[in-house]
Parts: C-alpha cells; structure tokens; sequence
C-alpha cells in the first residue's frame, strides 16, 4: 500500500541502522505517543566543543514524506564521503504524526494531516517569535495551532534541548511541496540582516535542484508570515545560515485520477527516487559546510 514509500517503523529502523556505517544514532526523547525521536550524527571524528555544526530536520509536517526520502538520500551521501564537519540529522520530528497517516493510508482514507498527537503545528512551536500569525493563518487557526506555548511540544523541545550546547552554523529543514528554497525571515515582512548571504546559497540550490524558486519565507505565499518556524529558529537563536527547501516542483502528476483527491499525493511524487535524488545533491555543498558553488 505504501511502496515506493516506507512507512513510520521502516523509516526509524532505516534511521538506526545507519549505526552500522559509521554513524552515531542517539535517542534524543520521546513523542506524546512514546515512539523514540532519532538523531543520526555524521562526523569524522568526536566533536570538539565550540566547533561549527550544521542541522537537517525533516518530517515535521506528516504528509510531506519526500522530505524524509530526500533527508535518508543525504545521509547515504555524507556517510559515502564523510563531510570535515559534524551534520546533524533529524529525519523523522514528527513520527506520531507520519504514523497518523501511515495508518490513513493502508485503510485507504484520504486525510489532510498538519499536527502531531496533540495537535499542533510543530512548525508553529519553536520558541522563535512563537504565537505571531498573520491574516492567513487568522483565518484558519485550527489549521496552525501553535502550542502552549515556545516548545511545548516534546518533540521540539527534544530538538531544541539537544541543539542547545551545540554551534549551529547552517540549518536545512526539509518539506514539501512547492519546488521553493525559502530563506529567513518568515515571521516578518522585512528582510533578514544575512538577506544577500541567504539569497545567494538558496539561488544555488534552487539552480541545482532544477527550476526550484529562492524566496523569502514570509514572501513566498502572500499574507502567511508566521513565527514558530524552524527556519527564523535556527537564523535568530543559532545565527546560522537558516534553509527551507520545499521539494518536489508543482507540476501535480497523479498515477490515477483519483489520488488528484488524496492529499497526500499533492505532497508526494509518484516516484520519490529520481526527487530525493536530485534534492540530495543539490543541498550536498551547502551541508558539507562548502563555500557557495560557483
Ligand atoms: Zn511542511
């Protein structure tokens, strides 16, 4: 039912198995519904303190499983030529809620999923200008429900807790869909003080994962700036080059006329292999902790 994707369980036990080639797996806590939330740590020796890291998140939002088949995609990359720098993988933040639809899926009903167990928005709750909506998301609250407030959520107070002690130089946060690489801010309308910075590596990798479009989060669709997101968490709280990639392009293909009705084929490709693929190289450089390619 789920082929060519894979499901929660699957996906966790991919995240673990990467021990074996030379990774470091760590729980770093659990979600509402107790399933382990997995750091996977690339480096080529132990970190030294005070030495620059860079962070991947991805499988936030529960529909947008490309994201998490692009995130494994870069692991087999940076374990095939291990990066000089420590990446910092968090493939799956929001398990509860990939299993939610997990489980939409094989009893074959066609859901719109946003939130985790509890539901909220995890892209709503990082304590980064937490609770600022815009017009959009006024009209729609349910939809974007940020929590009780900055970190609420265990998952992200899991992320947020073991990011604290580390020096996050460069973030990359992987979702779907749109074929957008957003750059800070998305809380405000103004541009970040690193525009030019943001501007220049998000060209690069929209150019390198083929006719994405580099913008300003909070320009992107008119009227929805939000705070919360990871994206202005990593810029202001890191101070890092803070990157969202939106994968795969909106040119909608449907393998039969009735998943054009399933939500989950408006985030997905038909065939995640060739989207991962290509989005995994494209990021490459950026987390690698290269200068911007020519
Ligand atoms: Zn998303």
């Amino acid at each position: 039912v789920l082929a060519p994707y894979r499901g929660c369980q699957e996906l966790l036990e991919a995240c673990s198995s990467l021990a074996s080639r030379g990774a470091a797996v760590e729980e770093i806590g659990r979600t509402e519904r107790g399933r382990p939330l997995l750091a996977v740590r690339v480096s080529p020796r132990p970190p030294e303190s005070g030495e620059a890291s860079t962070a991947v998140l991805s499988g936030i939002h529960p529909l947008e499983w490309i994201g998490v088949e692009a995130h494994l995609a870069l692991l087999e990359r940076l374990l095939a030529e291990p990066p000089g720098r420590e990446v910092l993988c968090i493939p799956l933040v929001n398990p509860d809620g990939i299993a939610r639809v997990e489980e939409h899926r094989r009893a074959g009903r066609r859901r719109f999923v946003r939130h985790n167990a509890r539901g909220v928005d995890l892209n709503r709750n990082f304590p980064t200008a937490w609770g600022e909506r815009a017009l959009v998301a006024r009209l729609v609250p349910w939809v974007y429900r940020a929590g009780t407030g900055p970190a609420s959520e265990p998952e992200i107070r899991s992320v947020v807790t073991r990011l604290a002690g580390c020096r996050i130089d460069r973030a990359l946060s992987l979702h779907s869909f749109g074929g957008a690489v957003l750059f800070p801010f998305a809380h405000r309308l103004r541009s970040s003080p690193r525009a030019a910075e943001h501007r220049a590596w998000a060209r690069a990798l929209a150019r390198r994962a083929g006719g994405y479009r580099p913008v300003q989060c909070s320009r992107w669709v008119p009227g929805a700036t939000a705070g919360g997101l990871e994206l202005d968490w990593f810029h202001e709280a890191h101070g890092a080059l803070s990157l969202l990639v939106e994968c795969a392009r909106g040119r909608l293909r449907f393998a039969r006329a009735r998943d054009l009705f399933d939500p989950f084929h408006w985030f997905n490709p038909v065939d995640p292999a060739p989207v991962a693929a290509r989005v995994a190289d494209a990021v490459l450089p950026f987390v690698r902790g290269e200068d911007l390619p020519k």
